[in-house]
């Protein structure tokens, strides 16, 4: 516990967090179905066998805790959901997995990540396909939204945007290259 709390950082007084802990409390060894107390009054959430800290919502703890499941070496800037997944490990709080998809929205990292990779299906699908000819400012304004929308899950565009660049009509040729 040391090793992951700093004094003074986990704070239940006031707020929602103690009418919680104030209820598991009051029950039979101080425990829920989902909620335990244990030493020194933590409160833990319980779920499929792993104890999870539970955090209020405006944690500062928040922070050094996405810095170690998202940002770090180890964890490598991966997706929303295995971030998410670091996360609940052992720790949860109200609204985790909405803060977990803004973390990943402000981090600079996989922002440029983003960009880089548009940069790269862009090239990779429109240009080594269909030519120079066909790439077309349409494709690449759809290409950014699809990937600006959700940096971390643009592979999961890619047959949207594979969909769109064969349906779409060519300006040079008039049609389009489900026709060719
Ligand atoms: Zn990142």
């Amino acid at each position: 516990m040391e090793a992951i709390i700093p004094d003074g950082w986990y704070e239940t007084s006031g707020g929602p967090l103690q009418q919680l802990r104030d209820e598991v409390l009051a029950a039979p060894h101080h425990a829920t179905r989902d909620f335990r107390v244990l030493v020194g009054g933590v409160l833990w959430r319980v779920a499929a066998g792993r104890y999870q800290l539970v955090l209020g919502e405006d944690s500062p703890l928040r922070e050094v805790i996405f810095k170690e499941a998202h940002d770090s070496v180890a964890a490598g800037h991966t997706g929303r959901e295995k971030t998410l997944e670091r996360v609940l490990r052992r720790f949860w709080w109200k609204n985790a997995s909405e803060d977990v998809a803004e973390w990943m929205t402000s981090c600079p990292t996989c922002q440029a990540f983003s960009t880089e990779t548009a940069a790269r299906i862009y090239f990779d699908v429109v240009w080594r396909q269909h030519g120079g000819a066909y790439a077309n400012r349409v494709v690449e304004d759809m290409l950014r939204s699809f990937v600006g929308t959700n940096p971390e899950d643009w592979d999961l565009y890619m047959t949207n945007v594979q969909f769109a660049i064969n349906d779409s009509r060519s300006d040079v040729t008039g049609f389009t290259p489900f026709e060719r």
